[in-house]
């Protein structure tokens, strides 16, 4: 309690005077203080109500400050291993994991250790997360592993629910069940995330999606060229991509497309080729992107490839140029989540092991006076932000089905505070979900900042969340949606938003929050 006082004593301290003030109590009580033990010792203090929960205190206090600074708590779980109807050639196997991990990746030696359990690895990651200080009452899961859609369906279904029950904290009789109570859950689920491939996507696979709770998909594309999807034995081709982007874009999906230079068959210049269509291709223009250069793998097919002499990796300096190019060529509409695959160094055969390749091109960048204007690298961080400086804009552009607005708060300097992705479809789709035909669709809401607990109120802490960013967001959705003669509006919510959006006039239907447009509403 007196080193709790203490730190509540003196809100200026830097990590220095922070971790010397640590050590002079653990030298008076003769024990060790660690920041994790001080978070603990708080969060069981204010549970038992000997001390008035301190918000700013846990800030001071909370370690890998980045892990939530977009606002939510990411936990991310593998499925256990099972076979992958892929055949690619630059595909690690590792009959331990599922296919594409390797045991040594962090994330994969987490989840073997909880023995691909959905409800240990989940259950884990929270405590891990409020062990080190963060707010986890927002969760993102991502599902990793594989390719999902190959799982068999009972599989993903019990796997889903046993993530839910583990956030719920009590174990349902059913799926529904669970999605019903993480509604009002302590852990509410803000975004369901799978990874799969194109040609896995139809319209009867976004009806399972939808009823599984998952908001985004992480989509394999890997390339544009046929011919080298083909040399990669991806067994798809470029179409598959442009149909499954549409239709999940036509669902409301938020669409992550891996895509990987350098595989056999391509070089820098067809690299640079490709990433010009992602952009330039009305069927593509994804929201978000893994780039992951090829690593060259000795547990790959393309290993006897590269002993042939028929594949090479790019030399340290291709690559920085070719991720520099791509930053320069992205749209302020998408987010680069990745410019590389952190596989550990000992795995890879020969080739880049530069595991900070992001800092070594921003810098280069920097160097050169350009700068990366996606969206991760426009995220305010650590502002205190006055919503009544923010400005308003609407960044319109075209997909083969829609017209797509990226609406964002932004601050003067051009920091991103909040977007929302609107969709207006122009085109009748072949999806059989009735509750969303005709309607305009709110794909994405995301509002900056660490993560705060679900209504507590921000004034004084330096995030933009619970500024009221978010209902603002939604008001301009609905403006430019009635504009546009929609009377419908539906939102692909988590089922942990659900209680946000019925709080602004919007009702559950299917699995998608609606509105009418044409009623008088609240704002
Ligand atoms: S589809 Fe994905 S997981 Fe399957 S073999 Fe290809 S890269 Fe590996
Ligand atoms: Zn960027």
């Amino acid at each position: 309690m007196e080193i709790i006082r203490d730190l509540q004593n003196q809100p200026m301290l830097d990590e220095k005077q922070l971790g010397a003030l640590l050590r002079r109590h653990s030298r008076d009580y003769s024990g060790v203080f660690s920041k994790n033990l001080v978070i603990r010792t708080y969060r069981h203090l204010c549970d038992s109500g000997a001390l008035e929960p301190d918000p700013a205190l846990l800030q001071r206090l909370r370690m890998k400050p980045t892990r939530t600074i977009s606002g939510v708590a990411p936990v991310t779980v593998l499925t256990k291993p099972y076979p992958c109807p892929g055949k690619c050639i630059f595909c690690p196997t590792d009959v331990r994991m599922p296919k594409s991990y390797l045991s040594d990746e962090p994330g994969a030696m987490r989840a073997e250790q909880h023995e691909f359990d959905p409800f240990d690895q989940t259950h884990a990651r929270i405590g891990t997360f409020r062990d080190n200080g963060h707010d986890v009452d927002k969760i993102e899961l991502l599902i990793l592993g594989g390719t999902w859609s190959s799982y068999p369906r009972d599989y993903q279904e019990w796997f889903v629910k046993r993530c839910f029950d583990a956030m719920n904290g009590k174990e349902a009789n059913s799926l529904e069940q669970a999605q019903l109570w993480n509604e009002s859950a302590w852990h509410r689920n803000v975004g369901l995330v799978i990874e799969t491939r194109p040609d896995h996507i139809d319209s009867a696979e976004i009806d399972w999606l939808r009823n599984l709770g998952v908001t985004k998909v992480q989509l394999g594309a890997q390339s544009l060229h046929d011919n080298i999807l083909d040399l990669n034995k991806r067994g798809h081709k470029l179409s598959d991509t442009r149909i499954a982007m549409q239709l999940l874009r036509a669902a409301g999906f938020k669409i992550v497309l891996h895509w990987m230079p350098n595989l056999l068959g391509s070089t820098p210049d067809i690299d640079r080729a490709d990433y010009d269509l992602l952009w330039s291709d009305v069927s593509l223009r994804p929201d978000e992107i893994k780039i992951y250069p090829c690593s060259l793998l000795a547990n790959a097919e393309l290993y006897e490839y590269w002993k042939r002499g028929e594949y090479q990796p790019y030399s340290d300096d291709t690559l920085i140029e070719l991720v520099a190019a791509c930053k320069l060529k992205t749209p302020a509409y998408c987010r680069i989540n990745r410019v590389y695959r952190d596989i550990p160094a000992p795995n890879i055969v020969v080739g880049s092991t530069l595991s900070n390749l992001r800092q070594v091109v921003q810098k280069k960048l920097r160097e050169r006076g350009q700068r990366c204007g996606c969206i991760r690298c426009r995220e305010v961080r650590g502002i205190d932000i006055r919503s009544k400086k923010l400005i308003l804009d609407d960044l319109v552009y075209q997909s083969v089905s829609s017209e797509e607005h990226f609406l964002s708060y932004n601050t003067q300097n051009g920091e991103l505070a909040g977007y929302l992705r609107l969709s207006l479809p122009e085109v009748d789709s072949d999806l059989n979900i009735v509750e969303i035909r005709g309607a305009a669709l709110v794909r994405e809401l995301h509002v900056y900042g660490s993560a705060l607990p679900i209504g507590e109120n921000a004034i004084g802490r330096k995030t933009a969340q619970h500024r009221g960013l978010g209902k603002r967001l939604m008001y301009e959705a609905e403006q430019v949606a009635v504009a546009s003669g929609f009377n419908l509006i539906a939102v692909i919510a988590s089922v942990g938003t659900r209680e946000y959006y019925r709080a602004r006039g919007y009702k559950l239907s299917g699995t998608y929050m609606v509105k009418r447009l044409d009623e008088n509403h609240e704002q």
